[in-house]
């Protein structure tokens, strides 16, 4: 509706101005990254942070569910990931002599499953699932304490992006063909890492680099509700998307991986308690 006629007598506000409802800083960050329906958002900062747009909600005891910053009859879901950068940091620092790009180069080096090697690695106490430690499997779901180090590199690369894509499921989210990743912060200026992005999702990835989401989604809100259309055509003249990785033919492999990856989860949150 408009602005109260108390606002207009006593701060001197247009009568015609529109008002639109708040939203928090999440929700509003969704908002200037503009997302469409089926859109997943993985935000690769120091911690990782997964937004998700729901149709229907899934209420659990993990992440959040929040009303919907850009349609009101629709969901968004935001879970995160304590082990993010600092993590990987620490295996580039290992493995890679603090070189990202020879962090990328190892990650080329190995296929994408890695020959079924695959690994937990909660450096911190992961907030989902609540769990601590690092984890190593080999193809044959033996724990082993240590991988070469490119399986290493593609290890972390590969749990993290699973643990992403699981726990995307876990709320509710159905990936789909029209499914697009825009991934942000941090490690989305790696293009290997986000190819193992697109790869693990079998989804393709745009990158958005948005200053200030939050104010600059609480602005095109503001400029929506006056204007009406489509959310996302006024969000992309501030800031378009840009096509940076496509999935190769992998769906099977990382499949099969998920699958595993939810079984040893299960088990390293068991220990953990
Ligand atoms: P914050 O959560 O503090 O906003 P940023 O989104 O700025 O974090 O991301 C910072 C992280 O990005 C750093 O911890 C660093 O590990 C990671 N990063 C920066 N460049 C790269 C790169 N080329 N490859 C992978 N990770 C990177």
């Amino acid at each position: 509706g408009k602005v109260s006629n108390y606002l207009v007598k006593k701060f001197g506000f247009n009568p015609e101005c529109v008002v639109v409802a708040f939203v928090g800083d999440n929700p509003a960050s969704l908002a200037g990254l503009a997302p469409e329906q089926g859109d997943v958002v993985v935000s690769l900062g120091t911690s990782d942070t997964v937004f998700l747009w729901l149709t229907k909600p899934t209420p659990g005891l993990s992440g959040h569910i929040f009303a919907n910053p850009i349609n009101q009859d629709d969901f968004m879901s935001l879970t995160c990931f304590k082990n993010g950068s600092l993590t990987r940091e620490r295996i580039r620092d290992e493995k890679s002599d603090g070189s990202w790009e020879k962090f990328s180069e190892m990650l080329k080096k190995t296929p994408p499953g890695n020959n079924g090697a695959l690994g937990i690695y909660f450096d911190q106490m992961e907030i989902q699932p609540f769990a601590e430690g690092v984890y190593r499997f080999d193809g044959d779901g033996n724990k082993v304490d240590s991988f070469p180090p490119e399986v290493e590199v593609r290890a972390v690369i590969e749990g993290q992006f699973i643990a992403r894509k699981v726990h995307a499921e876990n709320v509710g989210f159905q990936l789909g063909p029209n499914t697009r990743v825009i991934a942000t912060g941090g490690a989305s200026n790696n293009q290997e890492i986000l190819q193992v992005l697109a790869d693990v999702f079998n989804s393709p990835v745009y990158v958005k680099e948005v200053p200030n989401s939050a104010a600059l989604g609480c602005a095109i809100r503001a400029k929506h509700t006056l204007e009406g259309g489509k959310f996302s055509d006024i969000a992309q003249s501030a800031h378009p998307s840009v096509l940076v990785a496509s999935p190769g033919q992998f769906t099977e492999v990382y499949a099969q991986l998920s699958a595993r990856y939810r079984e040893f989860e299960k088990m390293v949150e068991l220990q953990s308690q």
